[in-house]
């Protein structure tokens, strides 16, 4: 089972996404926590290209280009193995950020994500939990925790409620793997709701 959790920055899903391994592995299972940009090693290189350093040192389309490989990578070495020997991969972002972020936030460039991602990666999750959250409060958690990173500059409140109502229209376009949850309630609700969702799943 390939499951991913999605949301804009400061939504809880990296924090969500390691409560749900920890629930998995004490109910027996084998579990793959990984993330994105990044989860194998040579994604990781790519990652502190993209995301350390100048913002502008990439054009929009080599970005696309870049997180395309670091997920090919990524696919190859470390989720498709795992998925094959029969474990569950939990993954922080998947190509639906790319959607998000790539396709939308420099200029609409979601047709090349798109059609770099059926060329090159073709494979989307079983089940995807968008953790839905308020844009104020989810950029002033990302920044506390990210402190002035460059790339932040670029992560204002504009942008911030952009990819908020774009996921939520992802989510509508793909309501076969998309499941929403409120992330702006007490850590553990939502860890409630995304156990529910998975155990679920998991029984299908
Ligand atoms: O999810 P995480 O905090 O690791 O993401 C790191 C940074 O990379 C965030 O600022 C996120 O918005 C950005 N990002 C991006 N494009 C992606 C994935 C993440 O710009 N496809």
């Amino acid at each position: 089972l390939f499951l991913t959790f999605e949301g804009i920055d400061g939504s809880g899903k990296s924090t969500q996404a390691r409560l749900l391994a920890e629930t998995l592995r004490r109910l027996g299972h084998d579990v793959v926590l990984t993330r994105e940009p990044g989860g194998s090693p040579g994604a990781e290189e790519i990652r502190r290209l993209v995301l350390e350093g100048d913002p502008d040192r990439w054009s929009a389309e080599t970005e696309i280009l870049l997180f395309t490989a670091a997920r090919r990578d990524h696919l190859e070495r470390t989720i498709l193995p795992a998925l094959a020997a029969g474990k569950i991969v939990v993954c922080d972002r998947f190509a639906d950020s790319t959607r998000m972020y790539q396709g939308l936030s420099r200029g609409d460039l979601r047709r090349l994500v798109d059609q770099l991602h059926a060329l090159m990666i073709g494979r989307e999750p079983d089940l995807t939990v968008l953790i839905d959250m308020d844009p104020e409060t989810g950029l002033s958690r990302a920044k506390g925790r990210h402190g002035n990173e460059e790339r932040f500059e670029d992560f204002g409140p504009d942008l911030q409620r952009r990819m908020r109502t774009g996921f939520l229209a992802l989510a509508q376009e793909f309501p076969d793997r998309f499941r929403v949850i409120d992330g702006n309630r007490d850590m553990d609700m939502v860890a409630a709701d995304v156990t529910e969702i998975v155990t679920r799943e998991l029984q299908r």
